[in-house]
């Protein structure tokens, strides 16, 4: 009756994938070493590897293949040690990385469109790594099945780890025959084909991976109702998929703060946990500093905080230092874990996160690696990044909401809601972003918003052409490779009022478009050239040319709600570098929301925050962070904290006080309503609680 999982926020795994002896040998592995180095790290949770990339197996398995190097029974070993010190035992079993069982069963293989095996890293000449990719479709199957059910009957584990879940593209008999069954046409071969019927195929691959995921669950939940499962990358899998796991793990594709935002806002509230592996480098070790950093961001955006290296040499022996370093991270989290449960977040803006839009509109046909495939997400989630960036940057309060989870009632907590190329609207998603702006609600448009049906086919105008008081023409890609594709003049709305006074630049296409009413903010220029071989203008992008009348940027009043539209790829672009979407979107914020929670700062770049409210002790819980230590590798000086201001009706603040690094009370102002309050300077993190 393990429910570890909930609060367990010091997690580590020492992630050594190990080839057989004589590469790895093994022969100092010790248990006592490894207990040593748990307690110095400080952790309370241990993914423990059962089965690794290699496909060797670390406990007395009847039908895996053991590492060479083992005297013991490693597993058996070491979980009672976990035990003794009532750290969370997290069983590690991988899946689709697995050297040992597609060379042992070549039938096994998952294979490409010209029947080769998939191999990890292949087609990667910068990989260091190529383990095999066996196919679950086949007899690997029930080797899969049958060892899990033998790590759980025999160590019954707290939780269960898979990694490298999800499910690469294979031409195998079996897929193959599955693909056409369901769909009535053969799996495709070519890039054109893969193209034309990406939604199917990425249907398809995560179905399987689905029914996968059942069949583990239906087994081991046999055995320990409550062991709870995950899966790696699990922000990134489908809601379906989501809803099904116990709790979320991922690894950071945002870096650790953004990423720990997605992955509480993908979790549905289920103990998301997020584990970077790039902040330890054994042997080419970082700054303590920068561990601490990762470390409090993770926790800050409400995630359970775990780290992975690799800490152990060829003989199973351990570098300490290691140990010591993250020791020394955790010892700080020991500090203000008690503030990290029962809360939930403060956030003003939402950004809506779709699971279908990445798979609508493609560039290329699908990755075939599972991983791969998950890691790279589209042009959705570039700029779903993008306004994630800019909305951290504007020190406003946000969150990403899942469409599916954003009802009606949900998006009236909200200020403003962001649609970052949410290419297709569900109408009952229309249905209810009218009802909220009629109601006083501001929604914020951006590049190809509701230009398409379910099926990726461009629409005639936009889903929300009423609200957006203006119709669509058409996409112009004219200028693409211009890169700075056209130029915008500015009216003198305050909407520009942070930007500098020029015709700032938009990226690779721009949408055309008529006013159907709303009010028109900037007009598009073109460049003065298209960009060839043999025309071009200088080293630079070609710079602007004449003015048009096509409308870049519109504001609609509707009911009682505004609509703000960029006719081009407005969030895309913060994630290309151009300099001037922050300084819009902040004029913007400043016009039309009046926010609840706002950090006012200079350090605009290197401060970080987060508000949660934790009802059951009537009190929000503020996270202030300096990005420092990472921006300049482990200096760490002291940054002005800022000047906190909260503007919450319902809310009479009594108190604020610093609850870590120290504790202390802080001054604070109360005027027109607002409450003022200057924070202390912040060299990683500190942590408020702020009393109602
Ligand atoms: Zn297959």
């Amino acid at each position: 009756m393990s429910k570890k999982y909930k609060e367990t926020f010091r997690g580590y795994l020492v992630d050594n994938h190990s080839p057989d002896a004589p590469v790895v040998t093994l022969e100092h592995l010790n248990a006592e070493e490894f207990e040593r180095f748990f307690l110095e790290s400080n952790i309370n949770h241990l993914m423990l590897y059962c089965k690794d990339h290699w496909g060797n197996s670390y406990y007395d398995t009847n039908i895996g293949k053991l590492h060479n190097g083992l005297k013991e029974d490693w597993v058996g070993r070491i979980v009672p040690i976990l035990r003794k010190h009532d750290i969370e035992f997290n069983a590690y079993y991988c899946f689709e990385y697995d050297q040992y069982a597609p060379t042992s069963h070549p039938e096994w293989a998952t294979r490409m469109r010209n029947g080769e095996p998939l191999i990890c890293g292949a087609q990667n000449p910068d990989a260091t790594a190529k383990w095999g990719i066996p196919c679950y479709e086949t007899g690997y199957r029930a080797y899969v099945l049958g060892q899990l059910k033998e790590i759980i009957e025999k160590y019954r584990p707290d939780s269960l780890f898979i990694d490298i879940f999800g499910k690469s593209l294979c031409y195998c008999d079996v897929c193959r025959r599955q693909f056409k069954e369901k769909y009535g046409y053969e799996l495709p071969e070519n890039d054109q084909g893969l193209m034309k019927n990406n939604g199917d195929i990425v249907q398809f691959l995560d179905h399987q991976a689905e029914e996968m995921l059942d069949e583990v669950k239906d087994t081991l939940k046999k055995i320990d109702p409550d062991l709870a499962i995950t899966v790696n990358f699990a922000s990134h899998y489908p809601k379906e998929i989501r809803d099904k796991l116990d709790y979320i793990f991922t690894e950071p594709w945002a870096g650790n703060w953004l990423s720990g935002a997605y992955a509480r806002d993908t979790s549905g509230g289920k103990y998301p946990q997020l584990g970077p592996g790039d902040v330890s480098q054994v042997y080419n070790y970082k700054n303590d500093a920068v561990y601490e950093l990762a470390a409090a961001e993770i926790a800050a955006q409400g995630c359970r905080v775990f780290m992975y290296s690799e800490p152990m040499h060829y003989d199973g022996s351990l570098d300490f230092t290691e140990a010591q370093k993250i020791g020394k991270a955790y010892r700080e989290v020991e500090k203000f874990e008690s503030c990290l449960k029962d809360r939930e977040l403060l956030a003003d803006i939402a950004i809506i996160q779709s699971d279908s839009a990445d798979s609508l509109i493609i560039e290329h046909p699908v990755i075939a690696r599972s991983i791969g495939r998950a890691k790279e997400g589209g042009l959705h989630r570039k700029a779903l990044l993008g306004a994630m960036q800019i909305c951290d940057y504007s020190k406003y309060t946000w969150q990403v909401v899942p469409e599916l989870e954003l009802s009606l009632s949900k998006m009236k907590q909200y200020k403003m809601i962001i649609l970052p190329n949410l290419f297709y609207i569900r109408s009952e998603l229309k249905h209810d972003l009218e009802e909220y702006v009629k109601g006083g609600g501001c929604i914020f448009v951006s590049g190809e918003t509701g230009t398409y049906d379910q099926n990726g086919e461009l629409l005639e105008d936009f889903a929300l052409s009423e609200m957006q008081g203006c119709h669509f023409i058409r996409k112009n890609t004219k200028y693409q490779r211009n890169v700075w594709s056209a130029y915008i003049t500015q009216t003198n709305g305050e909407v520009w009022k942070y930007c500098e006074k020029t015709t700032p630049p938009v990226w690779h296409y721009i949408l055309e478009t008529e006013s159907a009413g709303a009010n028109i903010l900037g007009t598009f220029r073109f460049p003065a050239v298209e960009l060839t071989d043999t025309q071009w203008v200088n080293w630079g992008y070609p710079l602007p040319g004449k003015e048009t009348a096509i409308p870049a940027v519109y504001q609609n009043s509707y009911g009682r709600g505004t609509v703000l539209q960029c006719c081009f790829a407005f969030f895309d672009m913060q994630t290309e570098e151009f300099a001037w979407v922050k300084k819009f979107f902040q004029g913007v914020l400043e016009k039309y929301i009046a926010p609840s929670v706002y950090l006012d700062t200079e350090n605009k770049n290197i401060l970080e925050y987060t508000c949660f409210d934790r009802k059951s002790s009537n009190e929000l819980i503020l996270h202030e962070l300096s990005k420092m230590a990472e921006i300049a590798f482990g200096d760490t000086p002291a940054i002005p904290g800022g000047e906190l201001i909260l503007n919450i009706p319902d809310k009479q603040i009594k108190a604020v006080q610093m609850f870590y690094p120290e504790n202390k009370e802080i001054t604070f102002i109360q005027k027109e309503g607002r409450i003022r309050c200057r924070l202390e300077d912040v060299r990683i993190h500190s942590v408020y609680k702020i009393k109602y």
